[in-house]
């Protein structure tokens, strides 16, 4: 028989639990804080914006959570997701290296933003909040939660920011085709978009702004709810199932163990999806997998940015997060990743970065859309703008083994597609890409 392309798992295969990293570091993560006591959190501090059971999954440190059967039904739409080997990509670099990808691109909304948005709709639907509201840059995020939101007969009420609302259209249509309202930022509906829009008549928008605007409006009814798309120890542990279904896969390929895993970093939910079940495995001594974050070059928070108590959004309303920060006011160049332009990174990602458990790099938009054009050359997928600089970086690796003649096993994590990225893809063929 041929050598495999691709794995599948069944069904039944789908991970019964999330993985919380918190319980297996060496030294405990640094708690959140009350911006007001600069005490630690408590379930209270944030019982006006997020629902019970996550406000459990936040501040727990227990190691294995386990994962509702409805949501495990409604992750069968998607879940497992496959995990390819990059035969056609190592030909076409003529690397020694083994390459794999994890690919994220098949669910609905071709991110892995579903992987979060589906248990984040439903614990608010236990809790009776049936109205639910966040913001979005591009569009992934308010895409999944628009998807997730209709599965339980709740509301969605997505914030976008202006200049991607009327310049990317298709994320708003399909937001809408799911049943959301959408609304360019700063708005007129609220008092905090209201006063931005007097201060700064032609803002494009930020997604600083967006939030302020999501953040009162759920804060001001008692039946709804915030949600947010990465960052938060929450988010992290719903996308640990690619991780851990990436484990059993590369087992059916024959292989003990990735040598390096590379996956993009924003706000860092893909990156804590995949890598922190292959940490555990270190942490225990199975593996010693090089995981290495890759950041956009035009929002360099791990590499460039500092490790401190800061703010989530740029109007200062969300609790105090330790984490690698560029400043909570920082505004990222233009670049086309949307979902990478962020202004801090994930607090358990930032720690296990802190703690030496893995390392960064950063990646500009021409070396990542390169590497992500050789890649849909040779496999077909063309991949989301984020994703490619995990790409850009696993490539770099791969030319290396080359160079050093050995034969390194390469995991990437691929979070998502870039059928709607195709202007920027048009935009670095024509060479007019801001070398960002
Ligand atoms: C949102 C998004 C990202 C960035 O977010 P993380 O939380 O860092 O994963 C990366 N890739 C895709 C496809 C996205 O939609």
């Amino acid at each position: 028989m041929a050598e495999l392309t691709k794995v599948f798992l069944d069904e039944d295969e789908i991970p019964t639990h999330w993985y919380n990293i918190a319980a297996d570091f060496p030294n405990p993560a640094p708690p959140h804080l009350h911006p007001g006591t600069q005490q630690p959190l408590q379930p209270d501090d944030l019982a006006a914006l997020f629902p019970a059971g996550l406000i459990e999954q936040e501040l727990s440190t227990q190691r294995w959570i386990e994962i509702p059967d409805v949501v495990r039904d409604i992750y069968r739409l998607w879940r497992p997701s496959p995990l390819h080997r990059a035969r056609r990509l190592e030909q076409a670099l003529g690397t020694t290296a083994r390459i794999y990808y994890k690919y994220e691109g098949e669910s609905p909304v071709g991110s892995h933003k579903t992987n979060s948005a589906v248990p984040q709709a439903y614990y608010n639907r236990e809790a009776g909040r049936m109205r639910l509201t966040t913001e979005t840059g591009a569009g992934p995020w308010g895409s999944a939660l628009a998807f997730a939101t209709q599965i339980f007969g709740q509301s969605c009420e997505v914030w976008q920011v202006r200049n991607t609302y009327e310049s990317k259209p298709y994320r708003r249509m399909l937001m809408e085709t799911y049943g959301a309202s959408v609304t360019p930022s700063p708005s007129d509906l609220t008092a905090a978009g209201r006063a931005l829009r007097e201060r700064f008549p032609d803002t494009p928008g930020s997604l600083g702004m967006a939030i302020s605007e999501a953040v009162e409006v759920a804060a001001g009814d008692p039946d709804a709810s915030y949600a947010l798309g990465s960052v938060l120890n929450h988010v992290a542990l719903h996308q640990s199932v690619i991780g851990q279904e990436a484990i059993k896969q590369l087992a059916k390929f024959g292989e003990d163990a990735p040598d390096f895993l590379f996956a993009c970093a924003g706000g860092g939910s893909n990156l804590a999806g995949i890598s922190f079940p292959f940490l555990r495995e270190n942490i225990e001594g199975r593996m010693n997998v090089d995981v290495v974050a890759c950041e956009p070059a035009a929002a360099p928070s791990l590499t460039e940015g500092e490790y401190r108590y800061d703010f989530g959004d740029s109007s200062q309303m969300t609790p105090l997060l330790k984490m690698y920060t560029l400043g909570a006011d920082f505004v990222p160049d233009p670049v086309h990743a949307g979902g990478l332009r962020y202004h801090g990174m994930a607090p358990l990602v930032s720690h296990a970065y802190h703690e030496g458990l893995l390392r960064a790099i950063a990646v500009k938009q021409r070396e990542a859309f390169a590497a992500g054009i050789e890649f849909a050359r040779a496999e077909g997928i063309v991949p989301a703008s984020e994703s490619n600089h995990a790409i850009a970086g696993a490539l770099r690796q791969a030319r290396q083994a080359a160079e050093d003649g050995t034969s390194p096993v390469i995991l990437i994590g691929v979070s998502g597609s870039g059928q709607l990225d195709l202007p920027a893809y048009s935009e670095y063929l024509a060479g007019t890409m801001l070398d960002a």
